[in-house]
């Protein structure tokens, strides 16, 4: 394929996917540009399984701050443990600390959307919050529960080793990045994940704003920032037709 055939192609299916974000409700895209995963090699198995036991063996269990008095389940996170793409939301909802799963909720189901619409399945990327207990009324996590919870996700990442996070929202955003600037000043600007754990800094992240936000704000110039933020990160993982496999 030429190179001008390739970026012809490769607009128009930007032009498909953005028409698919704004004017067609989140319609995904049918195909995914990564290659399929075939088969996890060892050092991805046991990095897995380390997940799996930080999960099972120190978050179920977890009383290292009061969110746990109140929740029904932990959240832990899901998806693909080698992952390129990280989504990290601020805490489980209601659905979420029913059932044990982030992001299920109607947030979800958009998170989900937008997703596909970046040519990508849920199992493609991977999801969790900065506190894995659900917060009382679906308030924002304190300092204190945020700091309390920080262990679990910097050890998420550092198994998982993403090459960009995406923040969903303020919390998440400000505690990634220990900030208070807003996410409104934030939002579409490249930031550099500073230095949170042994061997996990300068990643590049890309705050957002919160599915649940856009529900409420559900208007075109709201969804437009959405998907150009979301369309530097595929631009920054060759999501686009002509790249074909992950780098
Ligand atoms: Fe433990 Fe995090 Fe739940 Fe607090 S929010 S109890 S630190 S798992």
């Amino acid at each position: 394929m030429s190179e001008e055939f390739g970026k012809l192609i490769s607009t128009a299916r930007q032009i498909l996917a953005a028409d698919e974000l704004l004017c067609r409700d989140f319609i995904p895209r049918k195909e995914n540009p990564l290659p399929q995963f075939a088969g996890a090699s060892p050092a991805l198995e046991e990095r897995a399984r380390m997940l799996e036991a930080i999960d099972l063996e120190e978050v179920k269990g977890c009383t290292r701050c009061g969110l746990c008095e109140a929740r029904t389940q932990t959240v832990f996170g899901e998806g693909d443990p080698d992952a390129d793409l990280v989504f990290v939301g601020e805490g489980p909802g209601q659905q979420e600390d029913r059932t044990g799963r982030p992001f299920v909720g109607r947030a979800g189901e958009l998170l989900t959307r937008m997703i596909q619409a970046m040519g990508l399945r849920r199992e493609d990327v991977y999801i969790t919050n900065i506190v894995k207990c659900r917060p009382p009324g679906n308030r924002a996590p304190l300092a204190d529960e945020a700091d309390a919870c920080k262990d679990y996700l910097v050890r998420q990442l550092q198994l998982i080793c993403p090459k960009v996070i995406v923040t969903l929202g303020n919390p998440a955003t400000q505690n990634i990045l220990s900030t208070r600037v807003g996410i409104t000043k934030l939002r579409g600007q490249w930031q550099q994940l500073p230095l949170i754990g042994e061997d996990l800094g300068g990643l590049p992240v890309m705050p957002t704003f919160h599915p649940a936000f856009v529900l409420r704000q559900y208007n075109d110039p709201t969804r437009r920032k959405v998907w150009a933020d979301l369309q530097k990160v595929m631009e920054f993982l060759g999501l686009e037709p002509s790249a074909e496999s992950k780098a």
